[in-house]
């Protein structure tokens, strides 16, 4: 209590204006005093032994000023600082039982509640033809992977699997799918483990060819399996170099299997992928591994800055996108991937969807949004930048 009114009382003396950080006041006050004492003996000015005890108090005081702030969290505000706000109130979710689907908590994106597979498609976009069924979705074989058509950044991730009963196959053949962030890039392996040996980073729990999981506290093939997965994404600067590595923590049936691990880049087969950059948000999908595994139960809670929702359009939904609009500040819109860009007057935009037919730019409040006329076919873009609405035309 004394320490955080002190340092407040100090901060108030500086002004409102004052910018130094609280390490910067302690530095500035141990300076001071060391000046102070300097000047002293140099002036050779006789002082008292009050004077030395004084000088000594405050730079013992200014160091422990600087320390006791560099430990807060929160510069911002001080310890029990009554104008904090609260943290949101979220109604709590309920686990799931071997038998009975947990409920997600109340601020949580549902991806499956067991009725259908409408948050889901496949990579491209297209409708998937994974099947929905007596409260579960389940891989088809052949039908390859399928993604959120939203994006997610940092969260936490709710999964419930069950690998096939009976067990089938050997090794990484046996219930093989997959939980993957980033869009196709990092995997949490879903795996029959339960008294089924494989190789240990390519097991249930794994950050597949990375990390193995730091137990195996696998259940029988049929019975329902817990994944809570804390993901944060990895950054990367404006040149693509990256800032920070993605890291996930995760639980297999509430026992911890993954704590704080960093990956070494996008996880894969046979060799070390080397990171590349990619926007933070992305969809999360699951494996198409050849195996009928079984999911329900999975929800989503994004983790920092709330911001826009985005989401990952069809391929094909982009591509009737793309085209040059207006006559004299043209745009032309083009497509890498999923991500459409676009150039005006040689700036370069990368486009994010928030709905099927509006894209936002982060760089600059560049809004868009793609028109149809009667037939269906996309004719005109409504666009803006920073203020008003202008209407462009798409090029024959
Ligand atoms: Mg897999």
């Amino acid at each position: 209590m004394e320490n955080s009114h002190g340092s407040a009382r100090v901060l108030q003396f500086l002004g409102e204006g004052t910018s130094l950080t609280c390490a910067q006041l302690g530095a500035l006050l141990i300076s001071s005093a060391s000046h102070l004492i300097t000047t002293q003996f140099m002036k050779s000015i006789q002082f008292s032994r009050f004077t030395i005890l004084l000088l000594g108090a405050l730079t013992v005081g200014a160091s422990q000023l600087g320390s006791n702030c560099l430990a807060a969290p929160d510069p911002n505000w001080l310890d029990h600082d009554h104008e904090r706000p609260l943290p949101p109130v979220v109604t709590p979710g309920e686990s799931s039982t071997g038998t009975q689907a947990g409920k997600p908590p109340s601020d949580a994106t549902v991806l499956f509640d067991g009725k259908d597979v409408a948050s889901w498609v496949s990579m491209d976009g297209s409708p998937t033809k994974w099947i929905a069924r007596d409260g579960y979705m389940e891989c088809v074989k052949g039908s390859g992977y399928v993604r959120t058509l939203q994006n997610f950044g940092d969260c936490q991730l709710h999964v419930v699997w069950a690998a096939p009963v009976p067990a089938h196959g050997e090794g990484q053949g046996r219930g093989n799918s997959g939980v993957f962030f980033g869009l196709d890039r990092y995997e949490i392996q879903v795996l029959d483990s339960f008294e089924s040996k494989t190789y240990a980073d390519g097991s249930a729990g794994s950050v597949y060819g990375q990390y193995p999981p730091l137990v195996n506290a696998s259940r029988r093939p049929g019975e329902w399996q817990n994944y809570d997965i804390i993901y944060t994404a990895p950054r990367f600067d404006e040149a693509g170099k990256v800032l920070s590595r993605a890291r996930v923590t995760v639980f297999l049936n509430g026992v911890l299997i993954q704590n704080n691990v960093e990956l070494t880049g996008p996880t894969s087969w046979l060799q070390r992928a080397p990171y590349s950059p990619h926007p933070v948000k992305q969809p999360i999908s699951l494996q198409d591994h050849g195996n009928p595994v079984r999911f329900r139960n999975i929800w989503v809670r994004e983790l920092g800055k709330p911001g826009k929702k985005e989401f990952t359009p069809a391929v094909a939904l982009l591509e009737s996108y793309t085209g040059v609009y207006g006559s004299d500040n043209k745009f032309e819109i083009t497509r890498e991937g999923n991500q459409l860009m676009a150039d005006l007057q040689g700036i370069r935009f990368v486009l994010f969807a928030e709905s099927p037919t509006k894209f936002f730019a982060k760089t600059t409040d560049v809004q868009m949004e793609f028109m149809s006329n009667n037939q269906g076919k996309v004719d005109r873009l409504v666009w803006s930048v920073g203020e008003g609405a202008n209407t462009a035309q798409k090029a024959p």
